[in-house]
């Protein structure tokens, strides 16, 4: 079945649409629309009849209750900086006859409450992550998820891919981190459970049905989010050593030195910074020798409590007496700390620029991590030949962005075009059978769904379906993402 079994949007509901939401929340132009229909990494381009963007939640609740009616497809959007095309209209409906209402929730940008003595904030779901951590700073606190797209990722696609970012370490993903959610469900009802309790056991948890929900189970409009204190000062670290298990034990020794001031625990693979230093202006090497593999750590204490560096600094000593660690490197200052962090957060950027590479987000148990990741590059490069794998990331997390380029010195889009999909194929298969997660933290959104619904446990994604159905009769809510469209889609 094919997304043509959502029916376009009549002229009625878009005259509907128009006169409740006014010029700044409705809008068919193809030039208001055309920013908002291509994924961020430009691998999917879809289109819609209408870009629809509430200002508040009873225009949300409006728009999904006059959706639901007619059993018009929403899509729901934030920043659109999802990696995995989850807020791209793609797949319903045709450029000549768009049938999907993209739904955008940058309007709801309002900051509803900060509390210092909840160590809660109130923010709605168009909120820009960097607002957010300027807008609790103020009340001294921090918000402790951050990632290189903060701004332009939103509270609403925060909570909808239940993403993780750079202090999962510590304080866990989005799961651990929101307290409440109000949202729109598929039938226009309103859930609303914004309350900042740490306690509440009224049986099922339904909004963590809606964080990783990725849009599938309802319109978030505003969420409750956990405050922690404001940071006293952070100490960066840029440490080379010779093995992956080594990094593994450093993290450990490290976490029994330190306790709970270890927050970021990023790997780079030689290959990894070389890339760097090659493609990203403005970088040099933090040590003197290069080391097969290397650990960003970032330690931080609170205010008023002692300065952690000097803690870190004999911990570092210990591990290089031991053997554990080659050689290491303090930031002195802000800047020294923010340069060793760019070294680590252009390793994208630097990929890309070196040309293209197949990109997997991979989890298994924090210990497997270095055995698998060797023992996948082998398994790739037999499978494929020349195909080269870098993995990099947050191995404290046990989560690696384990990427395969194409084989030096050929036309690499060429490769791409020939063996993309099945590398991908081949990689996630690798981890599923490793016991491990084909998405730790993007989601699965479009560019994902097929290898998850051939890979997924059967009664994992029976489940799924069911809770879909059960939420979401007609499949109206962003078809074609994470589940299968036909089966989402209403009865022919
Ligand atoms: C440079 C870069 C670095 C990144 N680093 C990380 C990282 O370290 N960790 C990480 O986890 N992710 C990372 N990402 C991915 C991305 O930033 C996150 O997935 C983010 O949560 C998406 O937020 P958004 O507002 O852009 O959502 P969008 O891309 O607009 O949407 C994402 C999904 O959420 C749904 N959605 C959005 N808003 C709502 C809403 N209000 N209600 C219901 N559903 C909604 C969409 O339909 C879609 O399925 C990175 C992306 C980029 C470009």
């Amino acid at each position: 079945m094919s997304g043509m079994a959502y029916p376009a949007p009549s002229a009625a509901l878009l005259a509907t649409l128009r006169d409740r939401l006014g010029p700044a929340g409705f809008s068919t132009d193809p030039a208001d629309l055309a920013p908002w229909l291509t994924d961020w990494r430009r691998r999917l381009t879809g289109s819609a009849a209408a870009l629809v963007s509430p200002a508040n939640l009873e225009e949300a609740a409006f728009v999904v209750a006059a959706a639901a009616t007619d059993g018009v497809a929403l899509v729901p959007q934030g920043g659109n900086s999802s990696m995995v095309a989850g807020a791209t209209p793609a797949g319903i409906g045709s450029d000549s006859d768009p049938r999907a209402l993209l739904v955008s929730m940058r309007r709801m940008r309002t900051i509803r409450r900060v509390s210092a003595d909840d160590n809660a904030v109130v923010a709605e779901a168009g909120v820009v992550l960097a607002d957010l951590h300027a807008a609790v700073e103020a009340v001294d606190r921090r918000f402790p998820l951050s990632l290189a797209a903060k701004g332009n990722a939103t509270v609403g696609g925060l909570v909808s891919t239940n993403a993780g970012g750079t202090q999962v370490l510590r304080f866990g993903p989005m799961r651990a981190l929101v307290l409440g959610i109000e949202a729109v469900l598929p039938d226009g009802s309103l859930l609303q459970g914004l309350a900042p309790l740490r306690k509440d056991n009224r049986g099922y948890d339904l909004k963590q049905l809606l964080i990783g929900g990725e849009g599938t189970l309802g319109l978030v409009t505003a969420a409750t989010l956990r405050l922690v204190p404001a940071i006293g000062a952070r100490t960066v670290a840029w440490i080379g050593l010779h093995t992956a298990e080594d990094a593994l034990g450093l993290l450990r020794m490290l976490e029994d030195r330190l306790g709970e001031a270890v927050e970021s625990f990023e790997l780079v693979p030689a290959e990894g910074l070389a890339l760097v230093l090659r493609h990203i202006p403005d970088t040099r090497t933090p040590l003197a020798a290069a080391w097969p593999w290397n650990v960003l750590v970032e330690a931080v204490s609170s205010p008023g409590a002692e300065p952690i560096a000097a803690r870190i600094e004999a911990a570092l000593a210990e591990a290089i007496e031991h053997g554990l660690v080659g050689d290491a490197t303090i930031a002195a200052s802000e800047a020294q700390a923010d340069a060793l962090w760019k070294l680590r957060e252009s390793l994208s950027e630097a990929e890309a620029r070196d040309g293209v590479a197949a990109k997997h987000d991979v989890a298994v148990p924090v210990a497997d991590m270095p055995g698998f990741m060797a023992r996948a590059a082998t398994a790739v490069v037999e499978r494929f030949p020349g195909a080269r794998p870098i993995a990099f990331g947050h191995l404290g997390d046990g989560n690696v962005h384990f990427n395969i380029r194409s084989p030096a010195g050929g036309d690499d889009k060429a490769w791409f075009a020939a063996n993309a999909a099945a590398v991908s194929r081949f990689v996630h298969a690798l981890v599923t059978e490793a016991g491990g997660s084909m998405s730790a933290e993007h989601g699965i959104g479009r560019l994902k769904r097929a290898d998850f619904v051939a890979l997924a446990d059967p009664a994992r994604l029976a489940a799924m379906m069911a809770i879909k159905r059960a939420l979401d009769p007609r499949g109206i809510m962003n078809p074609g993402a994470l589940l299968p469209l036909a089966e989402a889609a209403p009865p022919p």
